[in-house]
């Protein structure tokens, strides 16, 4: 996989210019096509804001046509044996790491993460794969719960063709925590992947393709969110919805899905709290919280972005952070040494610069950072940020920047920890540094989130469950989880023959 930037460089130009005409199509009924209005949109790079290429541009009419393939090939796609849909998603994931270093660069190249981060994620993605592969023989077993003259026994069967509209952060792996899942309890599935990172989207329907996934099990149709995403939200033909992004667009897309009575499984945002109690390992802490929020650009929905820290080490442990921080490595994304690429996007650059006026503007402190990277030159690069002297009521601490930014905010106690950490709308993860282990209990079971690490960075365990509470999400990924959102559970109610029907009408 490790091969000099150069050669990165080289060989990612390549395959970004190997498309007909050089325009990303959609993947629909098993093969690749254009859209019907014959549009097309723009994508940038983020290394230099040049425009890699041209992306076809999916309205309702392309969402429409890729629907119909997918509630046509239902049909099979549901009563094919779970044994078979085994093979099936494991040569999926043959085929995701036969080019997962194409995946990675193309990744790398189109979303701005570096590729230290990119190389693993297209590992992790067939890892998905197998994973759930594994888990479709089982997928439809439910309970047997018998009672005194009936047997009820229940079973999972799959919902129907599915929409999963995913993220730029980092595409490729989330979209396979999706379509997996999807996949392997009997769905098909429509893919929207974000505007912004639509090439591996494309790759991963080809790769399924060549792995004899049916024509029409898995479609992908490029587009942007108010005309594919909303139309995809509004198909008769799909049952359910599985959307990962900002939590405004979850709440725009719970309201277009309403007329369909879809069911979402929503992970949204977050502003996740890191505590430092002063009894914790602190140079632990210390890999962790600046791993939590330096990592993947900071582009990450479970990133610490809040760093809560004990009143009585916050000196020693600030001054370590930025003695850290001046050493990260800010740099092109596809070169192996380094640590924080460019930004996706200008306008996600100009979101994430609005933060550093108006953080010092309500009175915190830029310990570190606070300022675009190699000012003049070309790319969304941005200093890693460190705000100090921060209170919670801020903007820094209450939205999410999505960003490589931390904002310092320091606490007394147990309980002042605990009510600083609440106090936000979203609730997807927390992590807790403390020895304590009685602590760290207490503050696990009071604190909103979906997912507490103690000890740890976030660790992903695919059976277990993953997503977020208030504004940060409904539904949990992973595992049983996610054949539960896949699936109907039906009950069967058989009569043993020994009860007494009530006998209306009778004389
Ligand atoms: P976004 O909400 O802007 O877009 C996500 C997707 O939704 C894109 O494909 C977009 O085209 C589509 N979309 C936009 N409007 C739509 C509409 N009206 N109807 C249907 N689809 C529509 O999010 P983003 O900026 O791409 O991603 C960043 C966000 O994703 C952050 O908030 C981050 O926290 C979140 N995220 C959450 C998780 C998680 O697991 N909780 C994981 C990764 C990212």
């Amino acid at each position: 996989m490790k091969k000099n930037f150069k050669d990165n460089l080289q060989d990612v130009e390549k395959l970004l210019t190997s498309h007909e005409k050089n325009v990303l199509p959609h993947f629909i009924n098993g093969q690749s096509t254009l859209s019907q209005s014959g549009l097309t949109f723009d994508n940038y790079s983020p290394i230099d804001n040049k425009k890699i290429g041209a992306i076809a541009s999916g309205d309702k009419k392309d969402i429409d046509i890729a629907c119909e393939a997918a509630f046509q090939a239902f049909g099979e796609w549901r009563n094919t044996s779970g044994k078979i849909r085994k093979k099936l998603l494991h040569k999926v994931a043959d085929g995701i790491e036969k080019y997962a270093r194409d995946i990675a660069l193309i990744e790398s190249y189109d979303s701005g993460q570096a590729i230290r981060y990119m190389s693993k994620a297209a590992i992790r993605g067939a890892a998905n794969f197998r994973f759930f592969a594994d888990m479709a023989p089982s997928a439809s077993d439910g309970k047997s719960l018998p009672a005194d003259e009936h047997l009820n026994y229940s079973l999972r069967q799959p919902i129907g063709p599915v929409g999963v509209i995913t993220p730029w952060n980092t595409p490729f792996m989330l979209s396979t925590w999706k379509i997996a899942p999807a996949l392997a309890s009997g769905c098909t599935v429509v893919h929207k992947p974000a505007e912004w990172s639509p090439y591996t989207a494309l790759m991963l329907a080809e790769i399924a393709h060549d792995a004899g996934l049916p024509d029409g099990v898995l479609n992908c149709v490029q587009g942007l969110g108010e005309t594919a995403g909303r139309a995809l939200t509004e198909n008769k033909h799909i049952k359910a919805i599985a959307f990962v992004g900002e939590s405004s667009t979850g709440s725009q897309i719970m309201k277009q899905g309403a007329d369909t009575l879809k069911r979402f499984h929503f992970e949204l945002g977050g502003k996740n709290p890191v505590i430092v109690f002063d009894d914790a390992d602190l140079d632990k802490a210390l890999d962790a919280v600046i791993f939590m929020i330096f990592s993947l650009n900071g582009e990450r929905c479970t990133s610490s972005s809040r760093l809560l820290i004990q009143e009585s080490i916050k000196e020693e442990f600030i001054d370590k952070l930025c003695d850290r921080i001046s050493n990260l490595k800010v740099g092109h994304p596809l070169d192996h040494e380094t640590e924080i690429g460019p930004l996706i996007h200008q306008k996600h650059l100009d979101k994430v610069l609005d933060y550093f006026s108006s953080a010092t503007a309500e009175g915190a402190r830029i310990a570190m950072g606070g300022k675009i990277f190699n000012e003049g030159g070309s790319g969304n690069y941005v200093e890693p940020t460190l705000f100090v002297d921060v209170k919670n009521e801020m903007r820094v601490a209450q939205e999410e920047i999505f960003g490589p930014v931390l904002s310092a905010i320091s606490f007394d106690d147990e309980a002042d920890a605990l009510k600083i950490a609440n106090d936000s709308i979203y609730g997807l993860a927390a992590y807790l540094w403390t020895n304590d282990v009685g602590r760290s209990l207490r503050l696990s079971h009071q604190l909103d989130a979906g997912m507490i690490w103690v000890n740890s960075e976030n660790n992903r365990h695919l059976p277990s469950p993953f997503g977020g509470m208030k504004s940060s999400g409904i539904g949990r990924d992973g595992g049983d989880y996610s054949f539960d959102f896949y699936m109907e559970t039906k009950n069967i109610c058989t009569a043993f023959g020994t009860h007494t029907i009530p006998k209306l009408g009778k004389k």
